[in-house]
Formats: structure tokens, C-alpha cells, sequence
């Protein structure tokens, strides 16, 4: 049984002290350290956080672990809600295995901290102890540790005792004891209050960075916080709809209006019908060839998740230079292996994409315009993305062509 109440003064000062622990070991956190609401959760037995930035915390275990561990435990509780494991889970689709999740999730942070030095209680979570390499992405631990359909489960995988591991704000199903959003007695943070929290982070980790230099930030806020600040140019919601409407007039059938859910824009008094369309296969070409700069490829990375965004699911990937590699299946931008370096032709990344067996809507090219492009159109709609090149390339005239500038 657990039972919340608000903190008392000892308790108070408990945590003042903890948090002090935590600021001195990651000082770019402070905001979200001191954004997140406290709450005495008796008999829990561990800290846990849910959606409203609520932290709830037995005040049991933050006595016996003592501000150093309860310091650790505080950044690790800020970086599931930093890194919005609550809102990625939902990009994992309805069958997701949220304990799971809740392991790669508490790998990828605890990874991070463990490297910074900062103590943890316990024996924490770690890729190691999963068998997973170190330095890794949430999403793609979630996928190592994901049997392959029709296999055995690994046994091996611990579970949480409780089965709600860090609660809702680390993606997992809300436990019976949190609260409701808009609980008067202990008032959480609202999506906007969220947004201003985080963005307020992401710089301070960047300014943290310029100050003291690389490595001075665990390499997964790091990662977290120059993709929070490099949002992308193309609304590409709109883009991929517009595409949508070209194939439904090929092959009918693909595309109906349902008026059962109303769409997003409201007209008063109308129901817009909301578009049920099946989702565009996209597959998008990613131009690695030499001549493409870091900032280049940062903002190909950008526009990549602005796709992912737009279709809800995956996105089949492939990088090219002169060569392309292996097809990717993504979920998160930051889960594309780069590889390549060489000359270019991204006639060959097309190519590829279009004989995949998983026969693509679209193809998206994301390049800065230096490569000879296919003679014939191809059979999937091909949307150049040119980079950073404001002499845009010479694009064929049944491509569709949007240029976006390169990241500083
Ligand atoms: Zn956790």
C-alpha cells in the first residue's frame, strides 16, 4: 500500500539536501531538478516520477540512502522526464512491453551517470548487466532486449518488483498511487509549463558544454539536449499529406474520411473529418558522401525525426555516398548508424530504397545537392531535400525540391 501526503519540514530538508548532492555532481539539471514537485509517497520503497513532473518519493528510503545515493537517485528520476521516456514509449507503438522499456530507459541514464561518477543505491541497472554495449540509445536497447518475434523470451531479463518501475514520467503504465493531473493539493506541471522547463535545460547543457568543454556532460544529454535545440524547418505533416492525396488519386480506395474522430482543425459548429489514411511508407536517403558537413548532416538528422514525427511509427533509412549501406528500420533519428565518407551518387540510395522490399510511398533524399540524380522518375514520389546549398542543385523537374539551411 501507498499512501501520498506533502512532505514534512525533516523530509523537506531531506531532499534540499539531496538535490544540493545532485546539483553539484550535474549543476545544467538545476532547472529540472528544482521543476519537479515532491511528493511523500509512504511505502513505495524507491523514488518514481509521473507526466506532471510529480516526484514521488518514500521518505523512508531517501533517510536510508542518505543525500550522496538519494542525490544520484534525483538525476536519474530528471532524466526520464529530460529525455521525455514517457512521450517516446508512445512512438513504440500500442504493443509496446513498457517493463521493458522501463530497463533500456534506466540502462541509458544509468549509463550516463555511472561515467559522471555520480553514486547510485543498490545494484543499479546497467547495459552491461543487460548484456547491451555502453553508450547506447534508449530505443535501440528497447529493440536489443526484444525478442525476435515467435522466439522465447530471455529469461534472464530482471523485472521490476513492483511492475510500475519509475512510474508514468518514465513511460510506464500509471501506478494506482499517482495523481491525478490536475490534483488541486499537489498541482503538477502543465504540457506549456513543460516545454519552457525543458528548452531552459537543453541550453544550459549546451552552455555547460562551451564552458567546460566536451565531456564535461554525459554523452546522452548531450545527445538529448543539441537534438531538443535543432528543430525541423519542413512541416513535413503537411508534406507527407500532400503526398497522400497524390496516391489516393493512383490507387483509390487507400484514402477515407471518418467523421467518428474530429479532426484537428476546427471550424465552430463543423466536424472536420479527420484523415484516415494509411501512413505513407516513407524511406529516406541520407547523403554521407564527404562532402557533407557535420552541421549538413545534423540537420538531415532533424529533418529525419521531423518525418518520423509525421508518420507516427518508423522510417525505413539508408545512408549513401557512392555506395549505400543496409537499410535501416528507425525510430528515433539518433538511432541511424552514419556510415560512409566517400564520393557521391545518390542515384544508388534511391535505387536502393525503390527495390526494398517494404516498397516505399516516398522516397526523401536528404543532401546538399552534389550528386547526378536518376534520368527516368521513379516509381515512389522522390522529395529532394537540398541542404545548405542555396544554388539548389539540379534537381530533376518531377522531383519535389525544399531546401532547408544547414545547422551552426
Ligand atoms: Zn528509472
Amino acid at each position: 500500500m501507498v499512501t501520498t501526503r506533502p512532505l514534512n519540514h525533516d523530509e523537506t530538508e531531506a531532499l534540499a539536501a539531496a538535490r544540493l548532492v545532485a546539483l553539484q555532481h550535474a549543476p545544467y539539471l538545476a532547472t529540472a531538478l528544482f521543476a519537479m514537485r515532491p511528493v511523500a509517497a509512504e511505502g513505495l520503497g524507491t523514488f518514481g516520477v509521473d507526466g506532471a513532473w510529480r516526484l514521488y518519493l518514500d521518505p523512508a528510503t531517501l533517510s536510508e540512502w542518505g543525500a550522496e545515493h538519494a542525490g544520484g537517485v534525483l538525476l536519474h528520476e530528471a532524466g526520464h522526464l529530460v529525455r521525455d521516456h514517457s512521450g517516446r514509449v508512445r512512438a513504440l507503438g500500442s504493443r509496446v512491453d513498457r517493463e521493458r522499456w522501463g530497463l533500456a530507459t534506466d540502462a541509458a541514464i544509468n549509463d550516463d551517470l555511472i561515467e559522471a561518477g555520480i553514486p547510485l543505491p543498490g545494484s543499479p541497472v546497467t547495459p552491461g548487466a543487460l548484456g547491451l554495449p555502453d553508450g547506447g540509445i534508449e530505443e535501440a536497447y528497447y529493440h536489443a532486449l526484444t525478442p525476435p518475434e515467435g522466439e522465447e523470451e530471455d529469461q534472464a531479463i530482471p523485472e521490476p518488483e513492483d511492475g510500475y518501475g519509475c512510474g508514468s514520467g518514465a513511460g510506464d503504465k500509471p501506478a494506482p498511487w499517482e495523481l491525478g493531473l490536475d490534483d488541486d493539493a499537489a498541482p503538477g506541471l502543465d504540457s506549456g509549463q513543460v516545454e519552457i522547463v525543458l528548452h531552459r535545460v537543453a541550453h544550459d547543457v549546451v552552455n555547460h558544454i562551451e564552458a567546460k568543454g566536451r565531456g564535461s556532460v554525459p554523452a546522452g544529454f548531450e545527445r538529448w539536449a543539441s537534438r531538443a535545440l535543432t528543430a525541423p524547418a519542413l512541416p513535413w505533416t503537411k508534406v507527407l499529406a500532400g503526398m497522400v492525396r497524390h496516391i489516393a488519386a493512383l490507387t483509390t480506395g487507400r484514402v477515407t474520411y471518418s467523421y467518428s474522430r474530429p479532426g484537428r482543425r476546427r471550424i465552430p459548429g463543423i466536424v472536420m473529418p479527420a484523415m484516415r489514411a494509411p501512413r505513407p511508407r516513407v524511406s529516406v536517403v541520407v547523403d554521407t558522401s564527404g562532402s557533407m558537413s557535420e552541421g549538413d548532416l545534423a540537420a538531415a538528422l532533424a529533418e529525419v525525426q521531423g518525418v518520423l514525427k509525421a508518420v507516427g511509427g518508423t522510417v525505413r533509412v539508408l545512408t549513401c555516398d557512392a555506395a549505400t549501406g543496409d537499410v535501416q528500420t528507425i525510430r528515433n533519428a539518433d538511432s541511424i548508424r552514419l556510415t560512409g565518407g566517400g564520393g557521391t551518387d545518390m542515384r544508388v540510395g534511391i535505387a536502393a530504397a525503390e527495390a526494398d522490399r517494404e516498397r516505399p510511398d516516398a522516397v526523401v533524399v536528404m543532401t546538399d545537392g552534389y550528386t547526378p540524380w536518376p534520368q527516368r522518375p521513379t516509381r515512389a514520389r522522390l522529395v529532394v531535400v537540398v541542404i545548405g546549398n542555396t544554388t539548389q542543385a539540379d534537381v530533376p523537374a518531377w522531383a519535389r525540391v525544399l531546401s532547408v539551411p544547414a545547422s551552426d
